[in-house]
């Protein structure tokens, strides 16, 4: 500490605020400002707080902290939006971001209020934030079709933003088939067709989600094809393919669940065909990283699974006779690991 005062924490500043900047996203997001204010030039508080039906002294605190995060532009006119705003923010925008903020705001929020207990505990909160407790996880997400509407959003937005690094981070095109285990909506499903016109995908996921998937659709004319098929992945039997993708699915599972899937896929898989996971590949030492390691406390608090390392995924695969494995970091949220069955 020296004469002209201690040195300001601004790292610990800026966390000890961040959910304070969340929040303002979330809220901002949920009142749908980004829609509103997309394509209408810049718009006063008062007319902001008019369409949005919200206080003008609120909505203008809101905006003006939206502007200082660098979410808005403010100019003596009024609040526009930036450019990322209208691409990730609005709801239509073209990487809209609006269904995981949605999903963030209603349902991880909550789940990281009960942090301290789950970390105390070592397990999920779900039944500590929504007073209920359901075996699965997904049971929790498809108990309505509001929440199951939601989940499925979000997932959507992510996979669709990640979906060209994961399909390009290795040549597929020596497989003819692929299925997408826990595909969901089918975003990857969708760039893997477009990359490789001669790859043959097929999206499996629980019923529920598959009888949901037509919301989320490209509409363009020219794609190709992607084939839904409902099923357990634990139970029922798997549909035929070269390649198995598993895209943030094992992350949701501990080693024992992850050992019965793999070892299904094993069981159909010929040599030479390959799996192919999508996950945030943490460090051997998990000590670099943040977004990856939050997201295992995210994982923490509502499922039974965690974020891995490579050499946990490398091992996972070798003892289902998975071996080559190859790891590429892609720089987008999802990093991706291929290996063949031998
Ligand atoms: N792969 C998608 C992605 O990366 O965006 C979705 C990931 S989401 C975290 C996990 C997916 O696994 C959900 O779509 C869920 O419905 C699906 N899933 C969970 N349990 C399943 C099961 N037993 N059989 C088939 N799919 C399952």
């Amino acid at each position: 500490v020296s004469e002209s005062g201690p040195k300001l924490p601004s790292k610990i500043l800026e966390l000890m605020d961040g959910f304070r900047a969340s929040k303002a996203l979330f809220v901002a997001s949920k009142l749908k400002i980004f829609d509103h204010l997309k394509h209408r030039g810049p718009l006063k508080a008062v007319d902001v707080s008019n369409e949005v039906r919200t206080s003008v002294c609120g909505t203008e605190r809101l905006l003006d902290a939206c502007a200082a995060l660098g979410l808005l532009e403010k100019t003596p006119q009024g609040y526009s939006n930036t450019d990322s705003a209208n691409v990730y923010l609005t709801s239509d925008g073209e990487y809209s971001l609006h269904g995981y903020i949605i999903h963030s705001d209603d349902h991880l929020w909550p789940l990281f209020t009960n942090l301290e207990s789950a970390v105390k505990e070592g397990s999920r909160q779900n039944h500590r934030a929504f007073g209920k407790k359901a075996e699965d996880l997904f049971k929790d997400y498809y108990h309505s079709e509001e929440v199951k509407q939601r989940f499925m959003a979000a997932m959507h937005s992510i996979a669709h933003l990640t979906a060209r690094d994961v399909a390009t981070a290795f040549d597929l095109s020596r497989f003819k088939s692929a299925c997408d285990l826990g595909g969901c909506t089918g975003a990857l499903a969708h760039e893997l067709v477009q990359i490789y016109p001669n790859l043959k995908v097929t999206v499996f996921d629980l019923p529920e989600v598959i009888a949901n998937t037509s919301y989320f659709q490209p509409s363009g004319q020219h794609m190709a094809p992607v084939t839904f098929v409902s099923g357990d992945f634990f139970k029922d039997n798997l549909p035929e393919a070269d390649l198995y993708i598993l895209s943030r699915v094992l992350h949701d599972w501990p080693d024992e669940k992850i050992h019965v899937l793999l070892s299904r896929i094993s069981a159909v898989c010929k040599p030479g065909c390959g799996i192919l996971l999508a996950e945030m590949v943490l460090d051997d030492e998990k000590k670099n990283r943040s977004t990856a390691l939050l997201q295992s406390l995210n994982m923490l608090v509502q499922t039974e699974g965690k974020e891995r390392s490579g050499s946990e995924y490398r091992s996972l695969l070798e003892q289902h006779g998975f071996t080559n494995v190859k790891i590429r970091l892609t720089g987008n949220l999802l990093d991706v690991i291929l290996c063949a069955k031998t």
